[in-house]
């Protein structure tokens, strides 16, 4: 088998196991663990040794693993990247159980921006995770749980009903965007909820014993290779988690030798990064600052090796729509297959700069792997990323970069099949500097 089928297929595997933030977390500290890193507590002091390899996550949701060379002596800065490991979907609400006529539809709230027309008509189920009491100590808990079935459609209206809707429907989430659960006479008459039932159920849990979750709606669609000669991919959560699974796999299978290697993954990029755990937390200065204690580096040793640093944000590019090409930049057309991309935005929405992105260019050039240019067309507002949010906390020089894809925000995107294995390769040469 081609290298890069094989590692396009173990990355739609690692999203098809990650139907939430929380399993996409799960899964990176597996395969750190794998590779020998050691899990540290953020409730617990630290003792870190030189040449060790350690990662800690932060509300089940985000991880930051890091890989310290042999001796302080060797260190010429920090090299960083980081990615984000949410997916637009939807939440569940609390009490999420509404009889209308025959049915019981599941309340459910949008997160992030998705393109709504996509997750209609599609099975869909239910992944995340709970806080449960446990029964003898009253202790509280989080177990993640993955419902694992065809659970859900969010059922379109009728064409006869709505003759409009092929000249461009808006959905209203409360009205349109609600998922059927289950038929009405199956409902529980007095207290009781079947889906806590189920939860529980998928949990190992008792449903009283559950005092809290955090579940979302995932589509059931399993990544796939397509296309006449298999060039091209089909998976939902390509944004971000293809940029994930790249930075973990390329940054735990190498030796950190010159710098201080770190990969942060983080949570609610798609809601703006303002929590306690996303790339607007504390989370990764609290990190270096450990680190460095733990260490007994300076303070003013690790700005030096923050200056000497760079950070690449990894998060997924616009490839060229072939039936829109008039909504790309004329100049700068990034296509499937071609590899990585960097992105450039005047107003710093992307934090590119000529000299980072010469840098990110010369290892690519290194790691004999082609890459390309993103910027906006500027008639066309384009995204935003977690590269400006993080170097607000720890300021280094930085540059924006994902893998070129289409249909950003839909249930299911397209990318490229060889397009993972030449980040990986990018990313390892970078690691092992
Ligand atoms: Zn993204």
């Amino acid at each position: 088998m081609k290298e890069e089928v094989k590692v396009s297929e173990e990355m739609l595997r690692f999203i098809k196991e990650s139907p939430s933030s929380y399993h996409a977390i799960a899964n990176a500290a597996g395969i750190y663990q794998a590779q020998g890193f050691t899990a540290l507590d953020e409730k617990k002091a630290w003792k870190l040794k030189w040449g060790g390899k350690y990662y800690v996550t932060r509300n089940d949701s985000s991880l930051i693993a890091f890989c310290l060379p042999e001796d302080e002596k060797l260190v010429k800065g920090l090299h960083l990247a980081a990615a984000h490991c949410d997916s637009p979907t939807f939440k569940v609400k609390e009490n999420p159980e509404r009889k209308a006529e025959a049915c019981v539809m599941l309340n459910v709230e949008p997160y992030g921006g998705m393109i709504h027309s996509t997750w209609l008509d599609r099975p869909l189920s239910i992944a995340g995770r709970i806080a449960y009491e446990k029964q003898k100590t009253g202790e509280l808990e989080t177990k993640l749980v993955n419902l694992d079935e065809d659970l859900l459609v969010i059922p379109n209206l009728s064409i006869h009903m709505n003759r409009d809707i092929n000249k461009g429907a808006a959905y209203q989430p409360q009205t349109d965007l609600q998922p059927l659960f289950t038929a009405a006479s199956e409902e529980k008459k007095e207290g009781g909820s079947l889906f806590l039932e189920l939860v529980a159920k998928a949990a190992g849990v008792k449903p009283e014993q559950i005092l809290g979750h955090d579940l979302f709606l995932y589509a059931r669609e399993e990544g796939r290779l397509f296309g006449a000669k298999k060039e091209f991919i089909l998976s939902p959560k390509l944004d971000d988690l293809q940029c994930v699974y790249s930075l973990v796999k390329s940054h735990s299978e190498v030796t950190a030798k010159k710098y201080v290697t770190l990969c942060a993954i983080f949570d609610n990029e798609e809601v703006g990064s303002g929590s306690n755990q996303g790339a607007d937390s504390t989370f990764l200065e609290d990190v270096l600052l450990r680190m460095r204690e733990s260490l007994g580096v300076s303070a003013s040793k690790l700005k030096e090796w923050i200056a000497a640093g760079l950070l690449i944000s990894a998060d997924n590019a616009h490839a060229v729509h072939p039936c829109h090409p008039e909504k790309a930049d004329p100049t700068n057309r990034p296509r499937l297959n071609g590899g990585p991309v960097i992105k450039f935005n005047s107003a710093q929405k992307y934090t590119t700069d000529g000299v980072t992105a010469a840098r990110f260019r010369s290892l690519c050039k290194r790691a004999g792997v082609p890459c390309q240019t993103y910027v906006n067309n500027s008639d066309v507002a384009g995204g935003s990323t977690l590269g400006n949010i993080s170097t607000s906390h720890v300021s280094i020089p930085s540059v924006d970069i994902g893998l070129p894809q289409l249909a950003m925000h839909s249930a299911v995107e397209t990318g490229g099949t060889q397009d993972t294995l030449m980040a990986i390769k990018a990313m390892k040469e970078y690691f092992s500097e």
